[in-house]
């Protein structure tokens, strides 16, 4: 499904250039569960800003299915972002004051879904993620851990197929943080393919195949044998 060729990103922090990604080459499988693991500053947010098409490689190669995205002009990859891939972020980015079922809903009120279609998929999402007493609650109202399933709910209401959570449970104690990787491991489960960004490595260990990235590089590769 993706395949990364000699992909390259070089930051300019004052004078001094940093290679963030060093000629990474990486293929993923549908459905694939991934974890990045690394020093801080090994460029593991970088990758995952190239897989979500949010940053462009100064060169190398991002293969999507059959497309090229590094061939593609900005609307191209906007268009592309948007049909296939959600994020999931550490600080959970909601707007404020929108309520959660309104955050949850956005997505597809962007891409002109009707009321009358958009209203079942979101009340499914707020039921199965335990959210219905809290739909019409806005961002502050809510704890952490609910926050997270509301952004991971928005995140998923147009059913990508990849699916990118850097820190997710960052924020979060353990125990609201293993729910939230129970619900993305759930999702996985139904066949997207998910990508985390982790320095934790008890959470890292979770996921089946396992990157570490070092100076931009991949440093190891590492993936459970196949039930
Ligand atoms: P990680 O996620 O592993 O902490 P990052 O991908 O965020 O690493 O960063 C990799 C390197 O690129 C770091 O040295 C960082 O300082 C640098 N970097 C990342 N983003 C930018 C940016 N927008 N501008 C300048 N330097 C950046
Ligand atoms: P399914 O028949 O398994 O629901 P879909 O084609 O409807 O498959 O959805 C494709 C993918 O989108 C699923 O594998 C799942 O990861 C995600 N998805 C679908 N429905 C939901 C949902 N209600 N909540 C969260 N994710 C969903």
């Amino acid at each position: 499904m993706i395949r990364l060729q000699q992909l390259c990103k070089r930051y300019q922090l004052g004078d001094e250039p940093v290679q963030a990604l060093d000629h990474v080459d990486l293929r993923i499988n549908a459905g694939e569960y991934l974890s990045v693991m690394g020093p801080s500053g090994s460029g593991k947010s970088t990758l995952l800003n190239m897989l979500g098409l949010l940053d462009q490689p100064d060169s190398g190669e991002y293969w999507l299915d059959e497309l090229e995205m590094t061939a593609l002009s900005e609307e191209g990859r906007a268009a592309e972002r948007n049909r296939r891939i959600g994020f999931v972020f550490q600080a959970y980015h909601l707007i404020d004051r929108l309520s959660a079922r309104e955050n949850i809903e956005l997505p597809l009120v962007l891409n002109g879904t009707t009321p009358s279609e958009r209203r079942p998929r979101v009340n499914e999402l707020l039921q199965r993620l335990g959210l219905e007493r809290h739909a019409e609650h806005l961002p502050h109202q809510l704890s952490g851990g609910q926050r997270q399933r509301v952004a991971i709910a928005r995140a998923v209401i147009r059913k990508p197929q990849l699916l990118l959570a850097d820190e997710p449970t960052g924020n979060l104690d353990s125990h609201s943080g293993n729910d939230v990787i129970e619900l993305l491991e759930e999702l996985n489960a139904e066949g997207i393919t998910l990508v985390m960004v982790t320095h934790d490595a008890a959470m890292g260990r979770r996921a089946r195949r396992r990157l570490w990235m070092q100076d931009g590089q991949l440093l190891k590769d590492e993936q459970d044998a196949h039930a």
